[in-house]
Order: C-alpha cells, then structure tokens, then sequence
C-alpha cells in the first residue's frame, strides 16, 4: 500500500478558478513542495463566482497558506485583497495571494506573477529584454501583464494590436510619462507586414489557437507575416504546438511556448509563499508527458 504523508499538521495552497479543472498548476506546485521538502498539499478549487468572495474569506479564516488564481477571478481577487504589489497595482490583476500574519489578524497580500512568467522565461531563452521592440497581441490581463513585464523590462517600444482597439488605448492609459510613450496600439497588420513597424519580440495574448471554442485552427496574426529572425512568445499551453508555434518554427523563429511562461509563472508564486526558488529543470518534459495535446 502506498504511504500518504498527510498530517494534521500538513498545510493547504489552493488554486481558485472557473473552470479550473484543466490547470496543471497542482501538478507543478506539488512537484515543487515534493522537491523541497515542504509538508503542504497543492489543490484545485472550482466554483461559480457568487461563492467567491465566501470561499476567500473561507480561505483566509481556515488557515489556507496561500492561493493561486485563474480566469476569470483575477480581477475580482485583486479587489478583495487587503494589499497588492506593485505588479498587481497596475495590472489590477491577482494570480498568486499570501496570506500573511498581523497583530490583530491575517492579511491578504495580492501579486501577479504572470510578469514573472513573461521575464524568466525571455530571460531563460538567453534573451537581453533591454531596448528591444515588442508587439503583443491582445489586450486583456495577460496582455497588460505583458506591457507591465517588457516595460520594467526597459523595452524600447511597445506595439499593442487587439480586436478592439479601444481595450489597448485602456492599457496605454494605465501607464504615465515616458513609459505611456513607449506604447503604441496600432490599428491593423498592415502597417507591420509593409515594414513600416519593426519589431523584435511578437507575444500573442489571445486565445486565437487554444484547444477551446473551435479556436485551434485560429492563428492571431496574418500568414504572410514572415517571422524569420523573430522572438515568438505564446502564451497558450494547451496546445504547446498552436498554428501559431507552428510557423514560427517553420520560419525559422525562437520559440518560447505557453508551457515555459507556466512554468515560470508558478516558480515565481511558490518563491513569494516559502522564500525558495524552486528548480524547474525537468518539469517541461514531465508536463508534455501528461499533456493531452
Ligand atoms: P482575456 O483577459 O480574456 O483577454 C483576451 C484578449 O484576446 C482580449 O484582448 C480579446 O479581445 C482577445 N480575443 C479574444 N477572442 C478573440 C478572437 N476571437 N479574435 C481576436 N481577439 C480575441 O484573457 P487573458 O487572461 O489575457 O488570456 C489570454 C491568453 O493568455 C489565453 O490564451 C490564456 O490561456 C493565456 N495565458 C497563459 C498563461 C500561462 O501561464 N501560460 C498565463 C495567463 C494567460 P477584445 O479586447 O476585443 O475582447
């Protein structure tokens, strides 16, 4: 029989979302508490949003150490958080809380590591980040995570193409001063595909070419955007392979995949509950071992 090292003195972190069935979150944090010795357990939570702020403070009373939180609750997290950092503040986006002991209580503190996720990841790719041309596509929380990330990153410019162009000006507006001039949103391919915006590091923040909603034939930029020479990072996991990887690869881009912006995301989550952080060496390959696509 298989031993189980469970506790009455085993601590909880739990991942809030809806759906959140899919995450493989448990399966890297687990690996993560496992590798470092640490008596905790990793697990899922999914419920609709009129329990969510029960199931907050329900967390908070019961000694819950610390959570993770998907779509579509980041937002709403945020504003229930009794802090944030500074990468929550101007994304208005919680993906990871601690909660951390007060005087008179337990405060909930909120931070969105999906920066991180985007950093480490260029970073691990050998990527210098400074002075460079990015273009995001998309302009929802990872998009805004994005320009947060390339800006404190010293980028150069920051191309932003979304749908509804409105929703990018929002993101521009987040920003002052020099950084807002940073950031440009642009209205359509065009503009790119004539050579007349250049660009160094392209990042799709769209669900064009997720295994949902019949979007995995989608690809969110035009094909005749040639992508030789390019940075291609794809925030989708599910496939790792989208349309999109596809012809980066066959053109002879660098490919950083939604896998490697996961993976860093959670290293980051788990560095901000136990002060470690954790080795993610092996952890890709185990994950494509258990991915569906
Ligand atoms: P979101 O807030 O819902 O934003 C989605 C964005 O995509 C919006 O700008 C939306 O445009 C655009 N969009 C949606 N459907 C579209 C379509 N059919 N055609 C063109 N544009 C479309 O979502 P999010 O949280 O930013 O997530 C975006 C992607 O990032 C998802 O694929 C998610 O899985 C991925 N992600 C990955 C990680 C990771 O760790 N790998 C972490 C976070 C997010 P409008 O503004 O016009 O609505």
């Amino acid at each position: 029989m298989q031993q189980i090292n469970i506790s009455s003195k085993t601590r909880l972190l739990s991942l809030f979302g809806y759906p959140a069935r899919h995450s493989l979150s448990p399966f890297i944090q687990n690996i993560f508490l496992k590798d470092n010795n640490i008596d905790a357990v990793y697990l899922t939570f999914e419920f609709p949003g009129d329990m969510l702020l029960n199931a907050f403070n329900g967390a908070r009373d019961m000694g819950i150490y610390g959570l993770n939180i998907t779509m579509p609750y980041k937002e709403k997290i945020y504003q229930m958080a009794d802090d944030k950092d500074a990468s929550s503040r101007i994304t208005g986006s919680v993906n990871t809380i601690r909660f951390d002991l007060i005087e008179n209580g337990i405060k909930a503190k909120g931070f969105n590591t999906d920066i991180d996720g985007f950093t480490v990841s260029l970073k691990e790719a050998g990527q210098d980040l400074e002075n460079k041309e990015y273009l995001i596509i998309g302009a929802g929380g990872a998009a805004r995570s994005a320009v947060f990330a390339f800006l404190s990153k010293k980028a150069k410019k920051v191309y932003i193409y979304n749908r509804t162009r409105e929703n990018a000006e929002k993101i521009k507006q987040l920003f002052f001063g020099k950084e807002r001039k940073k950031i440009e949103t642009i209205e359509n391919f065009e503009l790119i595909i004539k050579k007349k915006i250049n660009f160094d590091i392209i990042c799709n923040c769209t669900p064009l070419g997720m295994n949902t909603q019949n979007m995995m034939d989608s690809i969110p930029i035009p094909e005749s955007l040639d992508l030789k020479d390019k940075i291609v990072f794809e925030t989708i996991y599910e496939p790792v392979e989208t349309k999109l990887v596809k012809k980066a690869k066959d053109e002879g881009a660098r490919v950083i995949d939604g896998l490697d912006m996961l993976i860093n995301q959670a290293a980051a989550s788990f560095n901000i509950w136990f002060d470690i952080v954790p080795g993610t060496k092996n952890i890709k390959k185990m994950l494509l071992k258990n991915l569906r696509y």
